[in-house]
């Protein structure tokens, strides 16, 4: 078996080296050159394009920024589809749309080819130690066979349906993360504004019932003023984008979801999407005056 990854960025750089330390055999690409040098000392074949993946791997893993990069490196005039080899599975483990998912699904059936959605929770830390949640979706038997390398990036492996699946819930799933860190965020300046010690505030909500995921894991580091997860306002925000189309799709109004999507993406236009998402509160202490 040769699998091949594609997308060696914050994420897939880790993920691709602990596969190498298990002992897969890897075929590596990522258009930015850079990315793959680290790969060539850690014994992996890097390649010259998507295509040449396709040609030589039968399972191929993309960690991707978007839908557009995803069906660019697999349906795309220079995609892997063009010469994929019938009966290979393509995992995309990017946080892409599920839309999108199963368009290329199906021209990727249509050669012979399965496909199955492995979104990731657990940020670039769980990318390292190998202790990922992943979303997965798809048949049965295709999910099946890739659980053997998801056990090598991941500690969670939850099947939650067809193909789609997995990228339906962690877009959702990113909103609710996107929803809380801003509250949050509001809720902290606020009280930092009107007098309160912004620690003693954190441990009374983390006892409370106010406390969520952002404000027991994240916020701690933000009160060290240490924006350092490596996950950007930029895919936050186009996370965002997919949970509203998705609502959209199905004619769920999201009177929440939409304005705390419009927060995000006027920290993008303001010059942030670079940012680690959790400076999000930046923004907001900006237009708090603190
Ligand atoms: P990243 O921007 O650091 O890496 C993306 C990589 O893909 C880059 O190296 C880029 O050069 C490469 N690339 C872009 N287009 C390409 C193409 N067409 N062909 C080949 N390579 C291409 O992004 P990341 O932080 O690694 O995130 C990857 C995915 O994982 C995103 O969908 C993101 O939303 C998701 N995710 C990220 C985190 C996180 O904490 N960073 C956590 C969970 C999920």
């Amino acid at each position: 078996m040769k699998i091949g990854f594609i997308g060696l960025g914050n994420m897939g750089n880790p993920m691709a080296a602990n596969l190498i330390q298990a002992g897969y055999h890897l075929k590596v690409f990522d258009v930015n050159p850079d990315n793959m040098d680290p790969f060539a000392k850690l014994g992996a074949e890097l390649s010259r394009s998507s295509k040449e993946i396709g040609e030589e791997c039968n399972i191929i893993i993309t960690m991707l920024p978007n839908a557009a990069a995803v069906e660019s490196a697999i349906i795309g005039e220079s995609g892997l589809i063009h010469c994929v080899q019938e009966g290979s599975i393509v995992m995309d483990m990017s946080s892409s749309s599920p839309i999108s998912t199963k368009k290329i699904g199906s021209s990727l059936a249509a050669k012979g080819v399965c496909m199955v959605d492995a979104p990731v929770s657990g940020g670039v830390k769980g990318a390292r130690e190998g202790t990922l949640s992943i979303l997965l979706g798809g048949r049965q038997e295709d999910v099946a066979a890739v659980t053997p390398i998801l056990q090598v990036l991941g500690q969670k492996l939850i099947h939650v349906g067809e193909l789609g699946s997995g990228h339906t819930v962690k877009a959702l799933n990113n909103l609710l993360t996107a929803t809380t860190l801003l509250a949050t965020s509001e809720a902290m300046v606020a009280g930092v504004k009107f007098g309160v010690d912004p620690n003693k505030m954190l441990e009374a909500i983390n006892s409370s019932s106010g406390s969520s995921f952002s404000s027991l894991h994240k916020f701690p580091k933000i009160l060290d003023r240490n924006f350092d997860v490596g996950f950007t306002i930029d895919l936050m925000y186009k996370d965002l984008g997919i949970a509203m189309e998705i609502a959209d799709s199905v004619e769920v109004p999201t009177f929440l979801g939409s304005n705390v999507r419009h927060f995000w993406g006027f920290a993008v236009g303001q010059g942030g999407g670079r940012w680690d998402h959790t400076a999000i509160v930046k923004f907001v202490e900006k237009w708090a005056g603190i």
